[in-house]
């Protein structure tokens, strides 16, 4: 099953342009949709989950008209917001058997025996029967992901899903949501480039509406392999460079400045070649290098 989204748009009452012209095949695995804050990548993700309308365009999953056949694809969609939201009183348990009948689960013996199953996957299952909201981030996330996969979706929508978790947490949630990827389409929305370098084979970069790039990791480090230029400067340099060169990130090693640039050709005065990383290739699309 594939999802192809087609000349998709949207634009805000107050004339924001979120969606400008997207259009992405995205299929079975792991997908970064990478952007800076503001590139519209909750406005895409709240449209694929049905949870807000496209001004025109289409999206089909499979036979799936998505904009239109909300309600199936709501059976087949698993989605963790960026803000999740939960009853603070309940156990993850009970939690997980409540979402579970609101998805239409209502024999309880097998909605029982898919609880268990999920709590498990998600390592929550020593833990559930304490409140969600006493849980920690990393845990909390955990819990995001059990409740979204209830029902087997086809498709997983995950928006920002680490901004918070510390670095152990982080690689539990990257473990688990690469196992889901092995058997579904996975939607990974995030700004943190190490998301998306870590977990996912084909990818995004959105700006401003748009999408700047669309392929696999490798194909974006392609784009500026060799051509990567780094130097180390005292602060006072730093303006001049970014006048002179093609800068595409500027950092702060040990306190002082490190600055990427973008050549075709090879330059003098002190760069070295720097390994590409997708990073480099984030900011030289965001900055219109490339
Ligand atoms: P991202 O998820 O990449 O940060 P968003 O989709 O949240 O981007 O936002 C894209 C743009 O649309 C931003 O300029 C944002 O301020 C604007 N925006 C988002 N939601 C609304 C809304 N409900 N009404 C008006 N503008 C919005």
């Amino acid at each position: 099953m594939k999802l192809i989204i087609n000349q998709l748009n949207k634009q805000y009452s107050n004339g924001v342009k979120a969606l400008h012209n997207v259009s992405l095949t995205i299929e079975k695995g792991m997908f970064g949709l990478l952007g800076p804050n503001g590139a519209g990548k909750s406005s895409l993700m709240r449209t694929l989950a049905t949870l807000q309308e496209a001004d025109s365009g289409s999206v089909f999953l499979g036979d799936i008209d998505v904009l239109q056949q909300k309600h199936e694809v709501r059976k087949v969609l698993g989605y963790l917001p960026q803000e999740f939201g939960v009853y603070p009183r309940f156990s993850a348990v009970d939690l997980l058997h409540h979402l579970a009948i609101l998805k239409g689960f209502e024999n309880a013996a097998q909605r029982s025996e898919m609880v268990d199953y999920l709590l498990q996957k998600v390592n929550l299952y020593e833990h559930r029967k304490k409140s969600v909201s006493a849980y920690s981030g990393g845990m909390r996330q955990r819990f995001g992901i059990a409740q979204c996969l209830i029902g087997d979706p086809k498709l997983v929508i995950v928006d920002e899903p680490t901004a918070g978790l510390d670095p152990g947490e982080r690689n539990r949630f990257y473990n688990i949501l690469s196992e889901i990827g092995e058997q579904t389409i996975v939607i990974l929305s995030t700004h943190i480039v190490q998301d998306v370098r870590e977990l996912c084979t084909q990818m995004a970069i959105m700006d401003e509406g748009s999408v700047l790039f669309n392929g696999s990791t490798d194909e974006a480090l392609k784009l500026v392999t060799g051509k990567v230029f780094e130097k180390s400067l005292e602060k006072s340099e730093l303006e001049a460079y970014q006048e002179k060169y093609q800068v595409i990130s500027n950092k702060l090693i040990g306190g002082k400045p490190s600055i990427h640039v973008f050549s075709e050709t090879s330059i003098n005065g002190g760069f070295f070649k720097a390994e590409a990383t997708l990073e480099d290739v984030f900011f030289a699309k965001i900055n219109g290098l490339i």
